[in-house]
């Protein structure tokens, strides 16, 4: 038996047992949850089954609630005070440009998954997106890990894997397709079969569907249903499966379908025009097309500093506002690094999405009402671990999608 391993201040044990932590995204739980419903309805069996025997709570994720922010927050155990990547998207004051932060040098933290690697355990990560394995994937150089949108070009140098379509025999899954995230599935289920002797798995779907779909919708309960699917064959392999998700999903459209946005960058032109307000929405990335980079979180960078609680003041009166913190605030109550946001920090209420211009969205490729994620009624997340813990977990003041580690691995009765 290996010693623990101590990481970011946390401390986690060996698995016992080839433990499976999976990141279902957007996986909005509760009582109208996907989960819930998809259980409810029928299309999750060996959930129905299995919840009562394992651990199943609803916890609350890191802000802002957005993917790469809490993949990161999992995988270190941390909040982005810590890790540092509080967006997809950050302005950067040095070079007066928004700059992607998908590079893993903006990573601050060590992943627990470089911990135990360093320790001589097996691990494999696998992500739906390309832009999340670099920063899951930093300092590892013995474990697998790659993606599913680049699975064809998956070599021994840089994933210790190859020849993964071949593995699984599937091709190249679509960037936007439920596919994209089966194949993850697929991918680890043959890993197993083949005897690899992994100790640590982790595997990080994409949210298209939620995007897309309502909690007990037929597209919806379809890809639950196949995830129950590949759940019972991983249980069959004799592992401990965990999962959590990266944020929750909220319906974000008016009556007619139309997004109920909130431009904020016209609003503050119009209001403050002398006071150079420049809003980044940080949900922005390559990869727009299923929300539009409409969110529920902005930061807000003001020239005229001397105006920053007056601006705030404003906004916070707009209606559909959750809260605005300053650049302060929003450290301490937020967890954010402060330099890496702006002046202020704003978030809108579950059925309000945030925008900059109207001009600076394309909501042309927006087929589907509006659903998206970022704020604060965006943060309740599902915790699920296969086996009974010990219960003292339960004197932990609130559970997070990023204690997920350590009930998995610290808990065992
Ligand atoms: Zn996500
Ligand atoms: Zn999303």
């Amino acid at each position: 038996m290996n010693n623990p391993i101590s990481v970011n201040n946390r401390t986690y044990s060996w698995p016992k047992k080839t433990t499976i932590v999976i990141c279902l995204d957007g996986s909005e739980p509760g009582k109208d949850g996907y989960i819930e419903k998809a259980i409810e309805m029928g299309f999750m069996p060996c959930m129905k089954s299995i919840i009562g025997k394992g651990t199943y709570e609803i916890g609350k994720c890191a802000m802002p609630s957005f993917t790469n922010v809490n993949n990161l927050s999992i995988v270190t155990g941390t909040t982005p005070d810590v890790h540092g990547i509080c967006a997809n998207f950050f302005y950067n004051q040095d070079e007066k440009k928004e700059t992607l932060m998908n590079d893993d040098s903006f990573l601050r933290a060590p992943t627990i998954f470089e911990a135990f690697e360093k320790s001589g355990a097996n691990l494999a990560v696998i992500t739906a997106k390309d832009k999340l394995k670099k920063l899951l994937g930093k300092n590892l150089k013995k474990s697998i890990c790659f993606s599913a949108e680049k699975a064809d070009l998956a070599n021994l140098k840089d994933c210790r894997i190859e020849n993964v379509l071949k593995l699984v025999g599937k091709p190249v899954p679509e960037v936007y397709s439920a596919d994209l995230s089966e194949f993850i599935f697929a991918a680890a289920v043959k890993i197993l079969e083949r005897g690899d002797k992994i100790d640590l798995m982790y595997l990080s779907t994409t949210d298209y569907i939620q995007h897309k779909c309502a909690p007990g919708s037929d597209i919806a309960n379809a890809f639950y249903k196949m995830i129950d699917g590949y759940i019972e064959k991983l249980l069959s392999f004799g592992c401990k499966v965990a999962f959590t998700a990266d944020h929750g999903m909220k319906a974000k459209s008016n009556a007619d379908g139309t997004p109920n946005v909130i431009y904020l960058q016209d609003l503050l032109n119009k209001n403050f025009p002398k006071e150079s307000c420049n809003v980044i929405c940080t949900i922005t990335d390559p990869y727009v097309i299923h929300h539009g980079a409409l969110g529920s979180f902005v930061t807000i960078y003001i020239e005229n500093k001397e105006k920053i609680n007056e601006i705030k003041e404003y906004i916070q009166k707009i209606e559909g506002i959750d809260v605005a913190l300053t650049k302060e605030e929003a450290v301490k109550k937020l967890n954010q690094p402060e330099d890496r946001i702006g002046d202020l920090v704003v978030t809108c209420k579950a059925s309000f999405a945030l925008g900059k211009g109207e001009k600076d969205h394309d909501l042309s490729q927006l087929k589907e009402p509006l659903r998206s994620h970022g704020g604060l009624d965006e943060t309740s997340i599902p915790i699920f671990i296969s086996d009974k813990l010990d219960e003292s977990y339960k004197k932990k003041n609130k559970l997070h999608n990023y204690d997920i580690f350590d009930l998995a691995l610290n808990y065992d009765r």
